[in-house]
């Protein structure tokens, strides 16, 4: 990669390509896969990642709002493209311009894209999506019946599939068993959904045209105990700017708030929050160099943060640092520096600054 990157990420579309396999077995024969690629594919790169998802036969798309969609049709995706959020009213040309099918909650929702589509003499693709427990988006059961009745009867509009979402598919059965009782009334045709990665990973004994994963495809098993052979996708990588050393009793970073105990090697590393490191990440998160792991000292700053390098033999400036994937015989994973962080891996994969270069291979 080029010597000028200060910190960049690369993506495997071979891992990509494996783990969409690996999903694709774990489904019943026939099952297609939506691949959500909402939020900039989780910060892997929204239009690289659908493309080598495309080649690779995957069915269907998934994005967070209409612009997102639109960003893949100019693109030359021509894969059905869900849109998963609740879209506004002045949304809906570029989701009947882009064909793309709008998630319908409500019959408010409904009746504003009907006009929308009237106006612009269109048909709309619609799915209409169940509450099953998540309270999030979707319509309570009585409701829903009547949303599929109007969109049925609507001439405007086409209905494309339904489904439901999970609160805790990879974690509690017992809730999931009663979300999927409630989800008995989705018809299943067109299509009927309702696996997330985890949902997938479990082959839930439920009727299902598609499966819709995230996590999965970018390589991480999101279920407790799951074991599931995915393969990373996305490493993130930092060069050391300075090294110095540090001598006993001095501290580091803003607010003082790391101490030497002895004298320490002190490496300087071209990330910060600002590049989407979580703060959190402060006297508690690790980074690779070399093979070893080393304990971040002191607050991260914006676009900096320190490193203790005292177990290596003499760290040098701009030498590599992995943050996320691997480096000699150890392996970090998202999972590892949310956990450190205190927060999810799917936080931590879309909040890796879109400044950050992105290299394909
Ligand atoms: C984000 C999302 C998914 C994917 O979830 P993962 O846990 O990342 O697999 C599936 N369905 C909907 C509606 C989503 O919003």
């Amino acid at each position: 990669m080029p010597a000028s990157f200060r910190t960049w990420c690369t993506v495997s579309f071979s891992a990509l390509r494996s783990n969409l396999r690996t999903l694709r077995r774990s489904a019943p024969r026939g099952t297609r896969v939506l691949a959500v690629v909402k939020d900039n594919a989780y910060g892997h790169g929204l239009v690289p990642v659908a493309r080598a998802l495309s080649r690779a036969g995957c069915e269907e798309f998934g994005v967070a709002f209409a612009s997102e969609g639109a960003e893949l049709r100019q693109a030359g995706i021509r894969e059905p493209i869900l849109i998963l959020g609740s879209s506004l009213p002045p949304e809906f040309p570029t989701a009947l311009t882009h064909r793309l099918t709008v998630t319908l909650s409500s019959l408010q929702e409904a009746r504003e894209l009907a006009r929308a589509a009237e106006k612009a003499r269109v048909t709309a693709l619609v799915q209409a999506k169940l509450d099953t427990g998540m309270n999030r988006l979707g319509a309570k059961p009585t409701e829903f019946q009547h949303l599929l009745s109007f969109i049925l009867h609507h001439p405007r509009l086409e209905l494309a599939g339904t489904f439901t979402h999970l609160a805790c598919a990879g974690s509690d059965p017992k809730f999931t068993r009663r979300q999927m009782e409630e989800a008995w009334i989705l018809p299943t045709h067109p299509r009927r959904h309702y696996a997330n990665t985890a949902a997938a990973l479990s082959r839930l004994p439920y009727p299902h045209t598609h499966v819709r994963p995230g996590l999965g495809l970018y390589g991480l098993d999101p279920r407790p105990a799951g074991r599931a052979p995915l393969r990373p996708v996305l490493s993130w990588k930092s060069r050391i700017l300075v090294v110095r050393r540090v001598r006993r009793g001095e501290t580091v970073s803003y607010g003082a708030t790391f101490r030497a105990p002895r004298d320490l090697m002190v490496a300087t590393v071209a990330t910060g929050y600002a590049d989407g490191l979580p703060f959190s990440l402060g006297n508690c998160g690790h980074a690779l160099v070399r093979g070893r792991l080393c304990p971040i000292l002191g607050r991260v700053t914006m676009d900096m943060t320190l490193l203790d390098v005292t177990s290596l033999a003499a760290a040098r400036r701009g030498e590599e640092v992995i943050w996320i994937g691997r480096s000699g015989t150890k392996n970090r994973t998202a999972a590892d520096l949310a956990r450190e962080a205190g927060t999810i891996p799917w936080e931590i994969f879309t909040r890796i600054a879109p400044r950050i270069p992105r290299l394909y291979s």
